[in-house]
Formats: C-alpha cells, structure tokens, sequence
C-alpha cells in the first residue's frame, strides 16, 4: 500500500512540479517580451524624438533647406523652403520636376551629380511671390565614395537686390539731376566767354540763369545731404512741446510774398495746438508743403493751413490748395524720391524732386503718418500728423 500511494504522491509532485516551472517560464518569457516590445517602443519614441528636434532645429533656420535621396527624390524640406516656394502640400518622396516644376533646380541638382557642389547660383522666383533666391549644393557621399543624396540651401536675397536696384536709381537719378543744370551752366560761361560778355544786356541775361541754376545745384545738395542724415538714421530729434499755431504763422508770413506773387491767397486756420516735435523740422515740414501748394495750386487760388485734434493723443495737420490736383495713381508714389507728374514744371519751378520724400522722412521719425488726398481738378491736400506733448 505504501509504495503505491508514494509512487501517485511523486507522481503528483512531478505534474506539480512541471507546471509550476513552466508557468514561471511562461511568466519569463511573458516579461521578456513585453519587455522587448517596451524597448522597441521606446527606441521608436526616441527616433521620433530625435527626428522631431532635428525637424524643429531645421525649421528654425532662416535658410531654405532641401534634401534629396540618391534617386532625387525629396527627403526633407523645411518650413524656410515651402514658405519662399508657396508649397503647403507633403513634399516627401516626390522628385523636384514632380513638386515644383522648375527647371532651372532640377538642372542644378543634374549639374550636382558632376561637380559635387554649386556655389552662389542666383534662382529669380515669380511665383507665388517675387524672390531672388541664391543656392549653394553639394551631392552628399557615403564611406566608399558613393553618392546617396544631395542638400541645397536656399538663402533669400531679395532685400539685398532690392537695396542694390534702390542705390543705382538713386546714383542714376542724382546724376541726371546734377548733369542739367552744370550742362547749362557750362554752355552760358562758353558763350559769355566766346562772345556774350561784351553785350552787357546779353551778358545780364546769360549770368542770371547761370545764377539761378547754381541755385538749383545747391539746392539739389543740401535735400540730398538732409535725405541722406534722415536715412541714416543720425537724424537728432530734439522735442520739445511746440505751439503749431506759432510755428504756422511764421512759415505763412515768410511764404506771404511767393503767394502775392501768383495773386494767391494764404489762409491760416490753425488753431492754438501744442505738438511734440521739434521745432526747426516741423518748419521744414510746413514749408514744404506750403512751398509745394503755392508751386502746383492755381494762380489766384487760396491755400489753406488747418489742424485739428484727433482724439488719440495726436494732431492732425492740413495743408489745402485748389489746383489742378493729383491723379490717384500717383497719390502715394508722390512721396518717392525724385519723383514727379510734371517734370518739366517741378523743373520750371526750382524743385528738386525730394521735397515730399523729405517731409515723410520727417514725420515718420516724429512717429507721425503723411499722406495726400486729391480729387484731380479740384486741387490737392496733405495732411500729417505728429503726437501731442504728454498732458
Ligand atoms: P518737387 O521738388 O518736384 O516739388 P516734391 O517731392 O516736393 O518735389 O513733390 C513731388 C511731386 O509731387 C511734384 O513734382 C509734383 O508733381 C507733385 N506735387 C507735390 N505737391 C503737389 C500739389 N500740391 N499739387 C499737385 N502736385 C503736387
């Protein structure tokens, strides 16, 4: 009996024995499964996390950046690139032809795959917006010299190219400005001192637009100097609270002679108003502008000085003539340098062509706005503003 029941209990501690092992080994291998999944997980978020920082540090570069697999496909294309390429579509996995249609590109990365690198190629974008781009590449190669891809960095020139054509129109047209009045001047001292000089009336005649276009000459340099110390940003404000009605008065007194002389009259109805500003530059401001309305407005005509308070710390002032107005088209360009309807009238009447342009520099430094309204033939009006002093 004994030997039996000894051999059904080892029986049952072996079955026992059996499972209890191999649920723990389950268990194990349960764990170590989990565990491996856990990792791979965990690895994959760290890619992710990874590629993430990458993405976020390549979209924080101010630079386009484009990168291409060994089959020209697009790998990578940062928020720089897809801004000055207006693309909003996943670009990935499409070769550059297929993206963005430009041949140009394509044909650089083909150049790419025979000279390893292209350096300050110039790339004039008109679509969606106008873009001079320049891009440097280089064909990327792994350990064994083989090429398994290409990067190109996009870097926007736009602004550069705008200053650039700013600097030559402004050499062109100060030239041209300059060349007029010394071509006459050089002709009438030819003549006065080929002939002229012994016929007194002639020799009068010739002296005095020698006269008056050297006064155009100097008058032409001291705007160039004074746009040139406003755009330089040296200008020196000195503000102080001044009386607008002060400053209108002596502006419309010393202009009361050149008005009589159009028999026009000058109406001032600025009110008692304090600005803060500085007072010699308002007076060129006004003077400007006064100057300007009495030139274009009509003969017989009035010019009006107004201003009012806006209500937002601010003063607005007017200036108000009748005459033949300016066309709509050219209502903001008038502020441009050099810039003019009529040149042959701004000539006739000593203008240099940067009066306004200085008047806007002016203003805006005093944090104002300028700017003109006009309904063609019924004359035209300039208004500005400038801060009221702190009460
Ligand atoms: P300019 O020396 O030629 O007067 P401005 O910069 O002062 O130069 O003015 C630019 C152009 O704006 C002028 O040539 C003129 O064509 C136009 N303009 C300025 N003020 C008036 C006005 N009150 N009425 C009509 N046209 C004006």
């Amino acid at each position: 009996m004994f030997w039996p029941f000894l051999a059904v209990v080892a029986l049952a501690g072996a079955v026992f024995l059996h499972y209890w092992w191999r649920g723990r080994y389950l268990a194990a291998e349960h764990r170590g499964r989990k565990q491996i999944e856990e990792l791979q997980q965990a690895q994959q978020w760290a890619a992710a996390a990874i590629d993430a920082r990458q993405q976020a540090l390549f979209d924080s570069m101010a630079e386009g950046l484009l990168l291409l697999d060994q089959a020209g496909r697009i790998e990578l294309a940062n928020r720089s690139f897809t801004t000055m390429f207006g693309v909003t579509t996943d670009l990935r996995s499409r070769t550059l032809l297929e993206a963005l249609r430009l041949h140009e590109l394509a044909e650089l990365v083909e150049v790419l795959g025979r000279q390893k690198q292209v350096l300050g190629h110039e790339l004039r974008l008109q679509r969606p917006r106008d873009l001079w781009l320049q891009v440097n590449g280089a064909a990327i190669f792994d350990g064994e010299n083989r090429r398994t891809g290409t990067i190109l960095v996009f870097h926007d020139l736009t602004r550069i190219k705008q200053l650039e054509r700013t600097r030559q129109e402004l050499v062109a047209n100060v030239s041209h400005e300059l060349r007029t009045p010394l071509s006459l001047i050089k002709g009438y001292v030819e003549t006065l001192l080929d002939h002229a000089k012994n016929d007194p009336e002639l020799a009068d005649q010739f002296l005095r637009t020698i006269d008056r276009n050297a006064e155009r000459l100097r008058l032409l340099i001291e705007d160039l100097l004074t746009i040139s110390e406003l755009e330089s940003g040296r200008l020196k404000l000195d503000l102080q609270p001044v009386s607008l009605k002060a400053v209108a008065q002596k502006v419309v007194a010393d202009f009361r002679a050149r008005a009589a002389a159009k028999q026009m009259e000058l109406v001032d109805q600025v009110p008692g108003l304090e600005v803060l500003a500085d007072a010699g530059r308002l007076e060129q401001v006004l003077c400007n502008l006064v100057d300007n309305a009495i030139k274009y407005g009509r003969p017989e005509g009035t010019v009006t000085l107004e201003a009012r308070a806006t209500g937002t710390d601010q003063v607005e002032v007017a200036v108000r003539d009748d005459g033949p107005g300016i066309p709509p088209e050219a209502l903001e360009r008038v502020f441009e340098r050099f810039y003019r309807i009529d040149k042959g009238r701004s000539r006739e009447h000593g203008g240099t062509g940067l009066g306004l342009s200085i008047v806007k520099h002016i203003v805006q430094t005093h944090g104002g706005r300028v700017w003109a309204k006009s309904e063609p033939g019924h004359g035209a009006t300039f208004f500005f503003t400038l801060p009221q002093p702190p009460a």
